[in-house]
């Protein structure tokens, strides 16, 4: 697998523990983007010649590609974003305000991250509405009971992770749609680590609204989807206005394009977005059932190895997904990021984008290794050592 990744061409002695912020490119995508750039280069949805035209078929080809990557009904209900961060505001700025008023309610976890707590928080304010915060357990994994016990008549948007990018954990999406939906509530599942580590059908797990960016699923950054109910998206109106997403114009009034268009005005990231359609052929076809459980292995043989070395806290569980955050007590998690990092090993340390459930942890930071498809059971044993040599270090022991 890792043949197919030419960075670790590039940095052949380093161990990358960190696809959680950012994966790797294969080979795959860098063709395809380039070939876009020398050969396909046109404006989509303009022009009137054979080249722009193709493009343009492109462009669709892959709406429809993430349609069926995600298990959507339709490729109207895919919208092209910046990234997961771009479709959370897109829902909570356009859709938000169509259901949440004055006494309403919005319910998210204490383990979001800052993209699915700071739309709704702000939305929320805005329409004075009430913004619950569920709790989370000891082990930074999120307390379910009382998240569906949080749920209410009031509830009008449920806003979760499907799986948490500090511990990991996934939610249980469907059974918390369920009693979203009996209440008249709709879910927004942000599926930015979700994507790249198990299959995703939303209509299965019964979201509304899902986020996701290519960048965490082998493809480009600066691309990404919104998938959203093909009935909800018909009463969400656009808020940026612009090129491409207009039916008629006149000096007095707008009117605008039927489907998705309508919400990507001016000219889209159409390499981002043949680069997307490239990274999900690839994964389509290289990515399977063992792939997920090998780095679900690299997890629990991380979990267990650090587990074992006094004085480090593990959180996540059994349960969590391809992703271990940790602290080794008395050392600033960017101290030991730092010595980690002259052993040629990357991982993230800080608060994740995570500051609420950090504070509910009561710590300023965690050491987090996550896991791709490119990754093996030495870079887990060199890390585990690595952290015992950095306790040794920090701890003054021989
Ligand atoms: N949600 C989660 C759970 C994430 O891990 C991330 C990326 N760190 C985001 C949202 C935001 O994704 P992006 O920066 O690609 O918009």
């Amino acid at each position: 697998m890792r043949e197919q990744f030419p960075f670790f061409k590039a940095h052949p002695e380093l161990v990358y523990l960190d696809t959680a912020a950012t994966s790797q490119k294969p080979q795959a995508l860098l063709d395809a983007i380039q070939n876009y750039y020398v050969n396909d280069n046109a404006n989509v949805h303009r022009g009137l010649y054979k080249l722009a035209y193709d493009t343009t078929e492109a462009y669709e080809n892959v709406r429809q590609q993430v349609a069926g990557f995600l298990g959507a009904a339709s490729a109207d209900e895919i919208i092209f974003t910046r990234g997961t961060t771009d479709s959370l505001n897109l829902v909570a700025s356009a859709y938000g305000p169509q259901v949440v008023a004055a006494g309403s309610q919005i319910v998210v976890t204490g383990a979001e991250h800052h993209s699915n707590f700071i739309p709704w928080q702000q939305l929320a304010k805005r329409q004075q509405a009430t913004f619950t915060v569920t709790p989370v357990k000891p082990d930074g994994t999120v307390d379910i009971a009382a998240l569906l016990a949080a749920i209410t008549p009031q509830t009008k948007v449920v806003a979760v992770a499907q799986v948490t990018n500090v511990a990991g954990d996934t939610l249980p999406i469907a059974k918390i749609a369920a009693k979203a939906h009996a209440v008249g509530a709709v879910v927004v599942v942000d599926g930015a680590q979700a994507v790249a580590h198990l299959a995703v059908d939303v209509q299965a797990m019964g979201a509304d609204f899902y986020a996701f960016s290519g960048h965490k699923i082998y493809g480009p950054t600066g691309i990404g989807a919104l998938y959203g109910r093909a009935d909800l998206l018909q009463h969400m109106p656009p808020i940026q206005f612009g090129g491409e997403m207009i039916s008629e114009v006149r000096d007095d009034v707008s009117t605008w394009a039927d489907g998705p268009i309508k919400y990507e005005a001016g000219t889209p990231h159409i390499a981002g977005v043949i680069g997307l359609g490239a990274a999900l052929t690839w994964f389509n076809q290289s990515v399977n059932a063992a792939a997920f459980d090998n780095e679900h292995q690299l997890a629990d043989q991380l979990r267990a190895g650090l587990a074992a070395i006094p004085d480090v806290t593990v959180y996540g569980n059994q349960a969590s997904l391809a992703t271990v955050s940790f602290n080794l007590t008395g050392i600033h998690p960017h101290d030991l990021a730092t010595f980690l990092d002259e052993q040629q090993i990357a991982v993230r340390a800080g608060h994740h984008c995570a500051q609420p459930l950090m504070a509910r942890l009561g710590v300023p930071a965690t050491v987090r290794a996550s896991f791709g498809v490119y990754n093996n059971a030495d870079d887990v044993e060199r890390l585990i050592q690595a952290v015992q040599a950095a306790r040794r270090y920090f701890h003054g022991i021989d």
